[in-house]
């Protein structure tokens, strides 16, 4: 059951305000004020970025989806077993089949082929595309999250407080 707020339609997503947050003023005992600042959910919604996700763990993700059985080369189908092809492999970089000569990197053949993107925009593109199609629930951001639904819920009424707080 949600509290019917005047201020929660007008504030609904997809856009916060992103200005500062007023907040309380502490004087210490020598009459200075310092209080750190806050920041929206819409603020941090807009800068979820690629950039901010780990390019070697997003390429790590998604080889092993490629490839569970191990770096092969599109050529021949043997398994790549000399250290120097294998690193090249599963960073993502060409290399070349000591068997058959082949030049091919670890999405060559793939749905990835020539994706000129990088591995943490796939990935984050993937992500948004099952968003968009099925929607983020409460229950889904808590598994992402590794935190339980209701915690979720606790920081979604704390951002809201704070939202309330927002100066545009
Ligand atoms: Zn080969």
């Amino acid at each position: 059951m949600e509290r019917n707020e005047s201020t929660a339609k007008s504030k609904g997503c997809p856009k916060q305000p992103a200005g500062r947050a007023k907040s309380g003023k502490k004087r210490s005992p020598r009459g200075k004020e310092y209080s750190p600042g806050s920041f929206s959910p819409g603020e941090a919604a807009s800068a979820l970025s690629a950039e901010l996700l780990d390019e070697d763990r997003c390429r790590e993700w998604i080889l092993e989806r490629l490839h569970p059985d191990g770096a092969h080369c599109l050529g021949c189908a043997e398994p790549i077993l000399d250290g120097t092809t294998l690193h090249n492999f599963w960073q993502g970089n060409r290399c070349n089949c000591k068997n058959c000569g082949r030049w091919f990197s670890a999405t060559s053949g793939s749905f990835l082929q020539n994706m000129q993107l990088t591995f943490a925009q796939v990935f984050l593109l993937a992500s948004f595309a099952d968003y968009l199609s099925c929607g983020l629930t409460l229950s889904r951001a808590a598994a992402a999250l590794n935190i339980s639904p209701d915690t979720v819920r606790i920081w979604q009424r704390r951002f809201k407080a704070i939202g309330s707080q927002i100066t545009t």
